[in-house]
């Protein structure tokens, strides 16, 4: 279909990623005439590509909490550290870690972590309901995350954190290292080094981009138009009226513009630059992470039950034909390259733990930009300056978690013709 058409949409969503798509879905049902636009040939292809697979509400703590300034400064020269700031001249990164100090403090992290958690619970009882209702397949998994711990410091204050959890809804049982054993005998050789774990039955796992692809299938057949290979490049919009009136696009084809009467604006890392000159601040910054998948068939020793690696903040999703492994992060802007020593690092992590979990030297490697915020708390709302535009985006480490949650809640707020001003 020509990216020109010269419909009016109720909504254009910028952005097919998890949280575009998930948007989307609920606008449709919502009864709304929805056009998604990306500049990707189809959906999650960029962030929602080959994430942890990871729904975790139990991995609500955020980065910022009060024990990550200190680990920070330990990781600050070491290569392989699980976070990793690569100073830049740009502004945009020191005023984003100057905010994530402040997240840091203890009432705020506390603060955060119950604003995620409860969203995290409402998201995985949205995406029960798609399931259940589209009968779509990803890879899904419903046994639970594991979160284990090697230092027993760290495991004793992973307590405060369920405590806090369990009060806003998400179940997390502790258990030591025979429990451990038993929900996940893969671990049987190593048992020896784990002091314990907290163990979250009711989360999930599963291929973000294979739910993506399919939900906007499910979108397309529900009537929602899907605009790919267009590069949105500005807004027209009239700063007297407080609105958006169209949004200006480059396709190959050459330029156009697409009419809605509201937008919603979920571009990942690139919300924060393609708002700034409308005035519109986000404090959205790339952190950029890895995945390995380590393909298998038969018989193998890999983990089923998806596994959180405290000690190297590396998460673990079993996606029926391979293992993926994710974790780290850098702050060094929007390069996308890969860096060999830090896919080598998670290889290895891997290999020591489950030596048998597949075929190693057949993984293949990838990086993403996660949209992070200094709280982990995304932004899900109306902007002041332009009342018919809206943002859901800034979803961190937990975009997948988070997707069907947000998305049905910017649907809501639009349905109602008001929400909180995000930005
Ligand atoms: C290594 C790693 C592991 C992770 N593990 C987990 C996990 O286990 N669990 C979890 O919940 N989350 C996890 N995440 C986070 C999660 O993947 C992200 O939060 C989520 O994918 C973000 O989705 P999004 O839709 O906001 O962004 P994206 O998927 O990046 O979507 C944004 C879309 O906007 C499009 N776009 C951008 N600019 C333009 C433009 N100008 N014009 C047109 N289109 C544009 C892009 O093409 C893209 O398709 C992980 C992330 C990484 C990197």
């Amino acid at each position: 279909m020509s990216p020109f058409t010269s419909k009016n949409f109720d909504v254009v969503v910028l952005g097919a990623g998890v949280i575009g798509v998930s948007a989307a879905y609920w606008l449709a049902r919502s009864g709304k005439s929805v056009c998604v636009v990306d500049r990707q040939p189809d959906a999650a292809l960029e962030t929602s590509f080959a994430n942890g697979g990871q729904i975790s509400a139990s991995h609500a703590e955020p980065w910022a909490n009060p024990s990550a300034p200190s680990k920070v400064l330990k990781w600050l020269f070491d290569d392989d550290a699980p976070l990793l700031f690569r100073p830049k001249l740009d502004v945009h990164q020191w005023m984003w870690i100057a905010r994530f100090l402040v997240e840091c403090l203890p009432q705020r992290a506390d603060r955060n972590t119950a604003e995620i958690v409860k969203l995290a619970v409402e998201s995985r009882t949205r995406l029960r309901e798609i399931r259940a209702r589209e009968g779509i397949h990803y890879d899904e998994r419903t046994k639970g995350i594991l979160h284990f711990y090697r230092d027993r410091d760290e495991f004793e204050s992973a307590r405060h954190a369920a405590e806090l959890m369990k009060k806003y809804g998400c179940e997390l049982r502790i258990v030591d290292a025979d429990e451990v054993v038993k929900i996940e005998p893969a671990f049987e050789e190593k048992k020896r080094e784990i002091v314990g774990a907290t163990y979250s039955i009711d989360d999930e796992s599963g291929d973000a981009k294979k739910f993506t692809q399919a939900l906007a299938a499910v979108c397309g057949r529900m009537g929602v138009v899907f605009l790919y290979g267009a590069q949105v490049v500005a807004f027209d919009a009239d700063c007297e009226a407080s609105n958006v009136r169209s949004v200006e696009l480059r396709t190959p084809q050459g330029y156009g513009s697409i009419k809605a009467r509201d937008v919603v604006v979920s571009l990942g890392s690139y919300s924060a630059p393609f708002l700034r000159p409308y005035g519109i601040s986000l404090a959205v910054y790339p952190a950029k992470g890895y995945s390995v998948t380590i393909p298998f068939n038969g018989a193998n020793g890999a983990p089923a039950v998806s596994l959180t690696d405290d000690q190297y903040k590396l998460v673990y999703s079993n996606l029926g034909d391979s293992l993926r492994v994710a974790g780290t992060a850098e702050l060094a802007g929007y390069d996308l390259a890969l860096n060999h020593s830090r896919c080598q690092a998670i290889l290895r992590n891997v290999q020591a733990l489950f030596p048998r979990a597949g075929k190693f030297e057949a993984a293949s490697f990838w990086a993403g930009l996660r949209p992070a915020t200094p709280s982990n708390i995304p932004y899900v709302g109306r902007t002041r300056r332009y009342r018919n535009l809206w943002i859901n985006t800034g979803h961190g480490t937990l975009g997948w978690t988070l997707a069907a949650g947000s998305g049905k809640r910017i649907a809501d707020m639009i349905g109602a013709g008001e929400g909180a001003d995000v930005a």
